[in-house]
């Protein structure tokens, strides 16, 4: 496999050099881009396989290039950001960035969120042949068209509520612990907190069941996780 490209949007020179060196050293391509308007030059021209970005950039920020990246590839984002209360994480995330590190943060500990996001992606596109639709009485899971429909009617769920339904779904009966629920579904992200697992399985709930207080599809397994019960 050819070197995968990627594009470091950083401003300050020191740490978009040792960045850049641990990436090269992993075995990456790496170019520079020292604020956001050059960043946005640089990816008119072409789209790199993987975008390191600051949140805190001179000229473009790194929400509004998020945002604009995203209308014209999905490209995976790691997000860097220099205090933890600078971001709304769940709006870094949900406007599409894959994962985020907070500086100051480990070299290697960034690469190795690279290589864990690559993973996932290439896991992603690997499954993608095999995905069956399932149907079971009152549930019908499209995963090509990433449709639910439950007693005919078509439910909105988010990216990460489908993936943990069609998870479970896929399995049915199998009870998974919330550490592989984490790791199948968020790609095992350390800084995912357990109880959004949590979470989910509520807001599941509250789409799917018709007594979500009463559950007959998507099973508390007391002291061990969750399951599907078709
Ligand atoms: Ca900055």
């Amino acid at each position: 496999m050819s070197e995968k490209r990627i594009l470091v949007v950083e401003d300050e020179p020191s740490l978009a050099e040792v960045v850049s060196l641990y990436l090269k050293r992993a075995g990456f391509q790496v170019q520079i881009a020292s604020d956001g308007k050059q960043a946005m030059n640089i990816l008119e021209k072409q789209i790199p396989d993987f975008v390191i970005l600051d949140l805190m950039l001179p000229e473009v920020d790194g929400l509004s290039l998020t945002r604009w990246l995203r209308d014209r590839s999905d490209v995976p984002i790691i997000m860097v950001t220099a205090r933890r209360e600078e971001i709304d994480r769940i709006a870094g995330l949900e406007m599409g960035a894959d994962d985020y590190v907070v500086k100051p943060f480990s070299p290697q500990e960034l690469v190795s969120r690279v290589r864990a996001v690559l993973r996932r992606i290439g896991r992603d596109q690997a499954g993608a042949e095999s995905e069956r639709v399932l149907s079971y009485d009152s549930i019908t899971i499209n995963p090509l068209s990433r449709l639910v429909l439950v007693r005919e009617s078509q439910i909105e769920l988010t990216a990460k509520e489908f993936d943990m339904l069609y998870l479970l779904a896929c399995h049915p009966k199998q009870v998974f612990t919330r550490d592989q629920l984490l790791e199948r579904v968020w790609g095992g992200a350390e800084y995912i907190d357990p109880g959004t697992v949590t979470v989910h399985v509520r807001r599941l709930r509250e789409k799917i069941e018709s007594d979500p207080s009463s559950p007959k599809h998507l099973l508390t397994v007391w002291g061990v996780g969750y399951k599907f019960e078709p």
